[in-house]
């Protein structure tokens, strides 16, 4: 502490290079600060310090340790109130540049594993980074001094030193109810549950914070399950989407895409007073959706697309801009390759002609000419030959009513069953559509090859996040605005931790296939945490929380110096 004191007096007023001198470990009266690294100066990416609070100063309950999802909640509550202390105590950022800044990786709504926090039997870690104060480009000691000795004290005295035990203890029981949830859904074959009661609708289009007044969840008496849950005595009620094909219909703006995107949302848990924290989807779960101009490498789409003009070939697919019904194909293509057991669509985003194909235009476009077999024709052998269900949103065409399983009908944000009265429909105005009854087709595994990730020949480039939908490697910029369930920056700075972990380990050189290649990245965010893909996994890991092995597969597809080959 005085050590630290005496070094930030002897450099005030220097260069600001002169702060690396303080890089190094401090104890404090109740922790210890580590200094791991320090920012070159005050306009450059801030300085980043772990507080180490050794259990004595703050009590980790064994309880809290019980299971990794438990451990995750309680370390994502520590976050969320050291947050609130960041955003409540004056850091009065004195000088140039980032000079007094103080930020903590700050949750959104969904409890992810992330790099913030860490509780073990012995401590708890608190990451954050802070902005070194300066004048101009002069080290200001004072104000250092200032920020270690007194506001960074102030913010944990107003967190975690103030936290109740059982605030954590609640965040844990969420855990449990989580886990058991999602063990019924398996149970019971379901691939979403909605509980009643629930707030789906987000307070606007930029917002993912509940909408306020919103007409709460009621689950359709057909599809109403209840089951119990611990630590809450009522059984908890809702509606379970099964396997298979489900549709959901209903005039337009009557809350469709609203259920679509909360049941998206579900593959991730949500906090207590989000609306959607009883709302779980089957963790495999895709949304699929058009995204032309996006770029494709060696897929085989030709489940869907065949005969493309100037016999372009498609067991093998590639081009640098996909239309509308090739990108939605390559989607659901890529979903599938990496082990997607629910799909979910939304005629909002989808490429209408990879969904529908009328009588009419049977008639008038012969097949001979259509590269495309809409979904409509697959849907079925997804969830026969492959077991695969689908989720779809479709307000504009009853020609899925035939293969629908439940058909849900939005009426003014309330869902309703008219599963029998679509049949009937069905029945009535049969489609007399002619194409279909394939079967499904064959997946193609590919593999990423080693010098996909160099943008440069021969030279390694370096990988950095730059907002939630955008990486940068080298030069190359990696477009991830259409990969909807991307949801928190630091995913995506995970993401650009693992590439650039990939160029290292040279784990592209084994040739595996893609899917084997997320299952072992998998395996080691499971068995040495995310911080192990970093440079330096013992120090401050950077901002980072774990992503699902879909989003991290729609990163390196959509990378366009990719090199890519067909398996077999
Ligand atoms: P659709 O896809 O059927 O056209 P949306 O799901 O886009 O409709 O919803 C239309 C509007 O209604 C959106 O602004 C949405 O926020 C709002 N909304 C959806 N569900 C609810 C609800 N339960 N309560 C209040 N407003 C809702
Ligand atoms: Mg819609």
């Amino acid at each position: 502490m005085e050590r630290l004191k005496a070094s930030l007096q002897k450099i005030d007023g220097k260069g600001y290079k002169a702060y690396k001198s303080i890089q190094g470990t401090y104890s404090f009266q109740q922790f210890n600060i580590c200094i791991d690294y320090v920012q070159g100066d005050p306009f450059a990416s801030p300085s980043k310090i772990r507080i180490i609070i050794p259990t004595k100063e703050f009590t980790i309950k064994s309880e809290w340790l019980d299971s990794k999802q438990r451990k995750i909640y309680a370390q994502d509550t520590i976050t969320r109130s050291v947050a609130n202390a960041i955003n409540k105590v004056s850091t009065f950022a004195k000088g140039s540049g980032k000079s007094g800044l103080i930020a903590i990786d700050a949750p959104g709504q969904e409890i992810l594993e992330r790099t913030a926090v860490t509780i073990t039997e012995e401590s708890t870690t608190i990451c954050l980074s802070i902005g070194l104060p300066a004048n101009g480009r002069r080290i200001n000691g004072k104000e250092a001094e200032t920020l270690f000795f007194r506001i960074i004290p102030d913010i944990l005295t107003a967190s975690i030193f103030s936290m109740r035990q059982v605030e954590i203890d609640e965040s844990t029981y969420l855990a449990d109810q989580h886990i058991e949830i999602r063990k019924v859904m398996k149970k019971n074959d379901w691939i979403a549950f909605i509980a009643d009661g629930s707030f789906l609708p987000r307070e606007s289009g930029i917002s993912n914070k509940p909408l306020t007044h919103a007409v709460p969840f009621k689950s359709p008496e057909m599809n109403r399950v209840s089951f119990s849950i611990p630590h809450q005595s009522e059984q908890l009620s809702g509606m379970a989407i099964k396997k298979g094909i489900t549709l959901i219909v209903g005039g337009g703006y009557h809350g469709k895409s609203t259920l679509l995107t909360a049941i998206e949302r579900g593959v991730y848990h949500h906090i207590k007073g989000d609306g959607r924290e009883y709302v779980l989807t089957d963790p495999a779960a895709v949304k699929v959706r058009a995204e032309d101009g996006r770029r494709v490498s060696n897929v085989n789409i030709s489940p869907f697309i065949n005969d493309l003009p100037h016999g372009q070939a498609t067991h093998q697919f590639s081009t640098e801009n996909a239309s509308g019904s090739t990108s939605q194909a390559t989607n659901v293509m890529e979903a599938l390759e990496t082990g997607a057991t629910s799909i979910l669509i939304d005629e909002d985003t989808s490429a209408t002609n990879f969904m529908i194909r009328d009588k009419r235009m049977q008639e008038l476009v012969v097949k001979e000419k259509e590269p495309i077999t809409p979904f409509i024709d697959k849907i079925a052998q997804l969830r026969d030959d492959l077991g695969v269900s689908t989720i779809l949103v479709m307000g504009g065409s009853g020609d899925y009513f035939d293969v629908a399983d439940d058909v849900i009908m939005m009426d003014e944000y309330v869902p309703f069953n008219v599963t029998e009265d679509a049949k009937r429909i069905a029945m009535k105005y049969p489609n007399r559509r002619e194409e279909g009854k394939s079967a499904f087709g064959s997946i193609a595994k590919r593999s990423f090859l080693p010098d996909s990730l160099n943008s440069k020949k021969g030279k390694k480039s370096k990988v950095q996040e730059k907002g939630l939908s955008t990486i940068l490697m080298g030069r190359t910029e990696i477009d991830l605005q259409q990969v909807e369930q991307l949801v928190d920056r630091s995913q995506t700075r995970m993401i650009a931790a693992i590439l650039s972990h990939l160029e290292h380990k040279e784990w592209l050189k084994e040739k595996m296939s893609l899917s084997e290649l997320l299952d072992k990245i998998e395996q080691q965010m499971n068995q040495d945490g995310l911080a192990s893909f970093t440079p330096r996994p013992k120090e401050h890991p950077g901002e980072l929380a774990r992503p699902r092995r879909f989003e991290i597969a729609a990163t390196l597809n959509r990378l366009r110096t990719a090199k890519v080959q067909a398996i077999r």
